[in-house]
């Protein structure tokens, strides 16, 4: 019996909730569709940034934006409705419908046009305006609904998913914040494919949270592997997933923040693996990303600075030979009007003079 057929009950799903555990293929040559290059992510060793930072340990990056659909998300929304469609929740000519701040919501979306099913997306008015024109290309249809809606207001885009699932025949709901596929396509997928590039080598792993599925996944899958890893989870001022509390009493406003992530606790993210939490800010993680993209050549969204920038304040005491692996959730492609835009940066604040001079200097 195949790996995948067995029924489960592990702990890398919340709740113990029974799920499957599948096998990590590598890529064919050719491929049946696009759905098929997601995950098998390239690793990158960051050499300027490490140096410039003065870190004595190897930094490497995990490049989730070369996913088709160009972020971490693609992993679990293909994972979830493929287990959808195994139990037999989803049958042709289903209308998938999804809350999410959007990188979920293009995976789905994507999926959905691969495989031909309707897809609705509800999301908050703050996400870039780039993520809303990807999603309509891919097909989806968008409800955008007010950014300061509580959660659990009818107004909130999961009250509106979770009405819109009530009227709508043959709908579903396939629920990022409760999936046991989540994680486990993490722990299955993502994690699997870092020790393996690492050698079952890997001496801190540094993740951003949103739901935690990434960060619960990966962090499950390595510690069982490296008990010694040290954990870093990374969470935006504004969001309460960090731990001790106190941490999450600033209140300077951070675009960075998930919408449903400020009021409700997901149970996709489990805490325990946490050892260590950094609250990022924006100005740090653009510059961060803005660095990224010059130095490294490594065209990647904010968050992923931020993720980065956390990276580069918890291995300073790290010593030669020791390994940290961070992830790049996304890609540049969803902020092109934002932080990649010098206007967008100065107004608020976010361009450093030293970049502006440096940038000056360049262009003369
Ligand atoms: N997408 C983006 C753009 C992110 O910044 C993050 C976390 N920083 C994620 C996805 C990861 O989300 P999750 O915790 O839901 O797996």
């Amino acid at each position: 019996m195949a790996d995948s057929d067995m029924l489960c009950t592990c702990d890398a799903a919340p709740g113990n909730q029974e799920h499957h555990h599948r096998e990590l293929k590598p890529e064919p040559p050719i491929l049946d569709n696009i759905l098929q290059h997601i995950g098998n992510t390239p690793l990158v060793r960051l050499n300027k940034i490490a140096q410039a930072e003065g870190l004595q340990c190897e930094l490497l990056a995990k490049c989730e934006f070369f996913n088709a659909g160009g972020s971490v998300k693609d992993r679990i929304a293909y994972r979830i409705l493929e287990e959808a469609e195994a139990e037999g929740r989803i049958r042709p000519g289903f209308t998938i419908i999804e809350a999410t701040s959007g990188n979920t919501g293009i995976g789905l979306a994507l999926s959905c046009a691969v495989k031909g099913y309707k897809c609705i997306i509800t999301l908050p008015e703050k996400m870039s305006q780039e993520k809303v024109d990807v999603l309509r290309a891919l097909g989806a249809q968008i409800i955008r609904t007010p950014t300061e809606a509580a959660w659990d207001s009818p107004e909130s885009h999961i009250s509106v998913a979770n009405r819109l699932h009530q009227e709508i025949p043959n709908s579903i709901i396939l629920g990022q914040y409760t999936s046991p596929y989540n994680p486990v396509a993490h722990y299955d997928g993502t994690a699997e494919e870092i020790l393996r590039a690492c050698n079952n080598q890997v001496d801190m792993l540094v993740v951003g949270a949103g739901t935690g599925g990434t960060l619960s996944g990966t962090a499950r899958k390595i510690k069982e592997r490296c008990p010694e890893c040290i954990v870093v989870g990374v969470d935006p001022v504004g969001s309460i997933l960090a731990q001790p509390e106190s941490l999450n009493q600033q209140t300077v406003a951070c675009t960075m923040s998930r919408a449903s992530a400020t009021t409700s606790f997901p149970d996709t993210m489990d805490r325990s693996l946490v050892d260590q939490w950094i609250k990022i800010t924006d100005k740090p993680s653009f510059t961060m990303a803005r660095r990224l993209i010059r130095e490294e050549g490594v065209l990647c969204g904010g968050s992923s600075g931020g993720a980065v920038w956390a990276a580069v304040e918890a291995a300073r005491n790290l010593g030669p030979g020791k390994r940290v692996v961070t992830l790049l959730p996304d890609s540049v492609r969803n902020y092109m009007t934002r932080f990649l835009n010098d206007d967008w940066m100065k107004k608020r604040g976010f361009l450093d003079e030293e970049e502006e001079r440096r940038k000056e200097v360049e262009r003369n």
